[in-house]
């Protein structure tokens, strides 16, 4: 009889069990242990954590199986022995101020020697040397309107940009388009630290301090106009500099945006492997074939950016490119002081290592080759108690218990597997080679992949990046988690849902809340993405987070050496209630998709959603869609929208009749529903992102951490908008038409196969 559902009765007493068994005390102890050293991707600390993981599932939480998956890929290190820096040269290459090297010891638990030296990984190295130019948040608007409107060209200069609003990767590329010489990345209070009261930092407060650095990859996300692609045919970086941004082939010797071999440019993973596994005997690319930044790009902290910004000259900045230190912000280009130069002294380089994945694997009773996988990337930055080590202890709580139910005789229908990934933070590079190895084998047997990155980076409300098939399932989780905030439950709302709706309600286009939570698209900046975007499989990412709306770029400490065990402690989630709620969740949304007998995916919300993403295109871009000469019409991509959601609906009430003591029938009903976001996997890649290969869902193109919907023909229709002549309108209209035309296959087929089933 378990070839067939459990009864509800029995269903509800082993959630209840599960929930039940997270301990809160045990993921403090966990986080504790786990944040004791740093142990950033590639160095001996990764691969003893990764030991101790197989460790734990082995002997703690007794999984079926534990296996580690090495690949050897390029990663990138700054010199421990001599940091980047940065200095104020007199004109007689004096050092007049130099940036500080390490971050100041505010608590004794940083105080270790393998502490990494701030640095953006994939900077390239070099001393270059200019006058400075400010760039606000260094995104493409920014650049327009630097040189558009304030006539300043940062063509060889040194760009200084603040960290927030977009991923720091697409800031280096657009700042290299602009022919920058270097790039350095500040956090500006304004970003990172709420109160005027600058003494109410870390160590008195959760904010960020003036000798805090954010770290992170600079490794960008995809192949930018013009930039990258004449970049990798020249090898000099002082020269790299494009005088004329417009100018290219047959104009100049940069190649154009049509007929590129785009292939070349890796922007996922592994760089030295695209698209295939990172494995022993796997062929890899020569290092200078690939589109790394070719400019030296460094992070410092407020501290030392006051000292730079508050020396420039040029015009006052504008009041909304005005961060909050106590200076006049002004663009440049240089000091008052004409004589003085920045020099950065950056000597960041890759590094060819080994990075492990750990699986843990529950085999199925029933369904063993049907998998449901729930990841976290292990590595982190410096200690790393938020990113990315509080999902780690919760994973671990959830195998624990996972096992306790194990002891007892429970087994789910379908295997579960535990995903510990190496190299997330140097560029999401262990989950994509996992990922690049068995796509086609999850291709077939996947169900979804659960993420959590941060467990806990706020106490406001929960939140959840997900696609349309599971809208519901998380809502429906979500009611069945008890809120941890004591005040929430006493103001009478006891669900982790009840919060989540109160704090982050969904609203329509006419501001009218919709009676759900928010939940978001997801975009790139996780080890879901490959998942998503690789492979077609239905994902999912959570967290608990601050109020969003306070206007912080990211939680103040995100990749600092200040991210540490007392920091969660004191400020976060001193009782752990915060970090046991996403574990309940976590276990509880793996263990329903895991159990249930029928999928708890919501096929008709998906017909829904898509209505939802045609009417954002014509919201968006419906004037100019009628007004162009090229009249791209979207009305054969509405039918077939309507199509979808016809076939969804014959779908779903053939399903409620499906005749449930044949388990084979279900199965075939199940894998229909698995086969959905499969059906919207384009092996050609969106244009000019062949690592893109999902047609509804992909990372924004100039800011890889949202998600954008219908990416090929947002990003055409963009493109479009902003030709200048009428046969550039031409061309682009037509990959507008193309990419419609895509779209429209795409839903069509995915109809046929919810229809083809009996
Ligand atoms: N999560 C990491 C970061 O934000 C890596 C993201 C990525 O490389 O896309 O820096
Ligand atoms: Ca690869
Ligand atoms: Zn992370
Ligand atoms: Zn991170």
């Amino acid at each position: 009889d378990r070839l067939q559902s459990l009864t509800k009765d029995a269903d509800e007493t082993i959630s209840r069990r599960l929930i039940d068994e997270v301990n809160p005390e045990n993921i403090r102890h966990y986080l504790k242990h786990l944040t004791s050293k740093p142990h950033m991707a590639g160095t001996p600390a990764d691969k003893e954590t990764a030991d101790e993981i197989k460790r734990f599932w082995e002997t703690e939480a007794v999984l079926d199986r534990v296996q580690i998956y090495p690949y050897d890929v390029l990663l990138s290190y700054p010199e421990q022995d001599s940091p980047n820096r940065i200095v104020i040269k007199d004109v007689n290459d004096r050092d007049l101020f130099t940036t500080q090297l390490y971050e100041s010891i505010l608590d004794p638990e940083q105080n270790q020697s393998d502490v990494v030296p701030p640095f953006n990984a994939f900077s390239a190295s070099g001393e270059p040397k200019g006058d400075l130019v400010y760039v606000n948040y260094a995104r493409v608007d920014d650049f327009i309107w630097l040189t558009e409107s304030e006539h300043i060209d940062p063509n060889g200069k040194i760009c200084i940009a603040r960290y927030g609003k977009v991923f720091r990767g697409d800031k280096v590329l657009i700042a290299q388009r602009y022919g920058c010489l270097g790039m350095i990345l500040y956090s500006d209070p304004a970003d990172y630290v709420l109160l005027t009261n600058a003494e109410d930092v870390y160590p008195d407060s959760w904010f960020l301090p003036g000798s805090g650095v954010q770290r992170g990859n600079v490794k960008a996300t995809f192949a930018e106009k013009y930039g990258c692609i004449g970049l990798i045919l020249y090898s000099d970086p002082a020269n790299y500099a494009i005088d004329d941004k417009d100018a290219v082939y047959p104009d100049s010797w940069f190649l154009p945006d049509s007929g590129v071999q785009r292939g070349t440019l890796n922007m996922e993973g592994d760089v030295l492997t695209p698209h295939y596994p990172a494995i022993k005997s796997a062929y890899r690319w020569p290092k200078n074939k690939t589109s790394l930044p070719r400019i030296p790009v460094q992070p410092i902290g407020y501290d030392d950016a006051r000292v730079l910004l508050s020396n420039m000259t040029g015009p006052e900045v504008n009041p909304d490119w005005r961060g909050k230190l106590k200076i006049t912000y002004r663009l440049g280009p240089g000091f008052k002081n004409r004589d003085w130069k920045t020099q950065m002294f950056i000597k960041t380089h890759t590094k060819n290592v080994t990075t492990y994945n750990v699986l843990g694997f529950i085999e199925g009773a029933i369904e063993p080759d049907r998998y449901v996988l729930l990841g976290n990337h292990r590595d982190a930055w410096v200690f790393g108690a938020l990113d990315p080590t509080s999902g780690t202890a919760a994973m671990m709580e959830i195998s624990r218990a996972f096992g306790v139910m194990l002891k007892t005789g429970w087994r789910p229908r379908r295997t579960i597997i535990f995903c510990s990934w190496g190299a997330e933070e140097h560029g999401i590079i262990g989950s994509r080679e996992w990922v690049e190895y068995y796509g086609k084998m999850l291709s077939e047997r996947a169900v979804a992949y659960i993420n959590v990155d941060i467990a806990v980076q706020g106490n406001f409300s929960f939140r959840g990046r997900t696609m349309p098939l599971l809208h519901q399932l998380m809502f429906d989780t979500a009611k069945q988690i008890p809120n941890p905030d004591p005040d929430e439950v006493s103001a009478g709302r006891k669900t982790v849902y009840d919060t989540w709706l109160y704090r982050q309600p969904a609203v329509d286009k006419r501001g009218l809340k919709t009676g759900v939570p928010i939940i978001q698209n997801l975009g790139s900046g996780s080890d879901f993405a490959p998942f998503v975007t690789k492979a077609g499989v239905t994902a999912v990412d959570i967290a608990y987070n601050y109020d969003r709306s306070l206007g912080l770029s990211s939680y103040p400490m995100y990749h600092s050496a200040y991210e540490t065990f007392r920091l969660v402690e004191t400020y976060y989630d001193p009782t752990f209630a915060y970090h046991k709620a996403i574990a309940q969740y976590w276990g509880e949304l793996g263990r329903r998709l895991a159990d249930e007998y029928i999928l708890p995916f919501d096929v008709i919300q998906y017909g829904v959603s898509l209505d939802g993403y045609v009417q954002s295109v014509i919201d968006n871009y419906g004037e100019l869609m009628e007004s162009t000469r090229t009249n791209t019409g979207l009305g054969f991509l509405k039918e077939a929208v309507t199509t979808f959601k016809e076939a969804s609906q014959q779908f779903i009430k053939d399903l409620s009749t499906v005749d449930t003591s044949n388990p084979i029938l279900v199965r075939m009903y199940n894998d229909v529903m698995i086969q959905i976001d499969r059906m919207f996997i384009d092996p050609n890649g969106l244009p000019g992102r062949p690592f893109m290969r999902n047609v509804i869902f992909a990372p924004s193109k100039h800011n890889s951490y949202t998600g954008s919907t219908f990416p090929g023909l947002i990003d055409s229709l963009y493109e479009l908008d902003r030709t200048k002549t009428m046969i550039e309108e031409e061309e682009k209209g037509e990959v507008v038409k193309q990419q419609i035309a895509i779209l429209t296959y795409f839903i069509e087929a995915a109809a046929s196969s919810l229809r083809n089933i009996l």
